[in-house]
């Protein structure tokens, strides 16, 4: 058997044959002898590929956004993209909230569901109780730290503000630092060679992660929250489907399928590994090389979007809050509901683009509005599943704000 030559038809061919190795394993599993070996084989494949993404991830964030700021300012355009960008994030998760609420309404999962079902799931989670005040003191708390720590522990976001204070300040410092702005783009440019190689894993590594998804996930939990799964899935594709590239054609005239077609090997890439910021080596070079961003544009506006620009996790945070009120029987008015949205933006932005950490922050939202945390062991056996969606979600949000951002900021380039 040959195998196809573009890299994009492997990765979507490894996808199909990890789902439907995994749903082999579940439907035939305890009968099947090889399953627990396979599990063993699909577990270490998939631990392999995300080790590798995570181990350049560090040193292409850094280096990106130090090189992206200093070109920007080469262009003038510094204040106008960070505006855009900006503006850009907060309009795409303020519509995406919109949506998860809307869907939550309009649909009603949970109307009539028993929350003693889920009794001693609820008993036996402790929730990380944090109110909204500590909440903003740890993560103000948490932007600025010592480089050599942040870099070390992998603190994306630290890294993120440590990146963008280097790169003004190389800007500021003109010519005379010209020598470290050349070594950190160089060091940008292997860094993307070396996630080059990293990719050619990526169709076995995705398999290995969607077949331990799917023979893992607990079938009989799925079906008695089928309706809130529904919704929050079919919310998440509307918003990824229609709303954002329908803003993306509107702004750029880029047709969905031109986008889809460059944005592919990231998308597929953010669904196995429920990661933003694990996918993000794969995001900037869909974006760079396929999309044809601008490198100064798509180094700025990209990694800053892994850590803060999340619509999948808005969204779902949104429609999760309806959810849980509910199941506790409480019909949430106007002003809650406000707060909802205010909460649900701050903790998408907040969050690391990791798997599952949408679920901490859901526990922030719950808790803003008085509605019970430990419900969130209702939410969490499903969350690997919704991950999926939310973060290519997220993953595509990024990559359509960078095209609209290049296409404003040169509509009208500051003089
Ligand atoms: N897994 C998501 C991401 O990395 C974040 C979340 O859990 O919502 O984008």
């Amino acid at each position: 058997m040959t195998l196809p030559r573009s890299l994009n038809a492997r990765i979507l061919i490894g996808a199909l044959l990890g789902i439907v190795a995994g749903a082999l394993i579940t439907a035939t599993g305890p009968l099947h002898a090889q399953a627990p070996q396979t599990l063993y084989g699909a577990r270490l494949i998939g631990t392999l590929f995300l080790d590798l993404l995570r181990m350049i991830l560090i040193p292409l964030v850094f280096s990106s956004i130090v090189v992206g700021v200093a070109n920007l300012r080469a262009h003038q355009q510094m204040h106008r993209v960070w505006t855009l960008t900006l503006g850009f994030f907060v309009f795409s998760m303020a519509i995406a909230i919109v949506i998860g609420l809307g869907a939550a309404h309009l649909f009603r999962p949970g109307e009539g569901m028993q929350l003693a079902m889920f009794a001693d799931a609820t008993r036996d989670y402790q929730a990380r109780q944090m109110p909204l005040p500590d909440y903003i003191a740890q993560f103000m708390h948490g932007l600025f730290q010592n480089p050599v720590k942040a870099l070390a522990q992998g603190d994306i976001l630290a890294v993120v503000i440590i990146a963008l204070f280097l790169g003004i300040a190389l800007v500021v410092g003109g010519e005379r630092y010209r020598n470290l702005r050349v070594l950190i783009e160089e060091l940008q440019a292997l860094c993307l060679m070396v996630v080059g190689w990293i990719m050619h894993l990526s169709p076995l590594g995705i398999a290995a992660l969607l077949l331990q998804l799917v023979a893992t996930q607990d079938s009989s939990l799925l079906g008695s929250l089928f309706d809130f799964i529904i919704v929050v899935i079919g919310s998440t594709l509307f918003h990824g489907i229609v709303v954002l590239p329908l803003l993306l054609y509107l702004v750029t005239r880029v047709s969905p399928l031109r986008f889809w077609r460059g944005a592919r090997e990231a998308l597929i890439t953010a669904f196995a590994t429920s990661s933003s910021a694990a996918t993000l080596p794969v995001t900037l070079r869909c974006v760079e090389q396929h999309l044809h961003v601008r490198k100064d544009i798509a180094n700025f506006v990209v990694p800053l979007g892994a850590t803060v620009n999340m619509d999948g996790t808005a969204l779902y945070e949104a429609a999760a809050a309806l959810f849980v009120a509910r199941l506790a029987g409480i019909e949430l008015d106007l002003a809650h509901q406000l707060i909802i949205f205010f909460v649900a933006m701050l903790s998408a932005i907040g969050a690391p683009g990791i798997p599952s950490v949408g679920m901490l922050s859901m526990v922030l939202v719950l808790e803003s509005v008085g509605l019970p945390t430990a419900a969130i062991a209702i939410l969490l056996p499903i969350d690997r599943l919704l991950d999926t969606v939310r973060t290519a979600v997220n993953v595509e949000g990024d990559m359509v704000g960078s095209l609209i951002v290049q296409k404003l900021a040169d509509r009208n380039p500051a003089h």
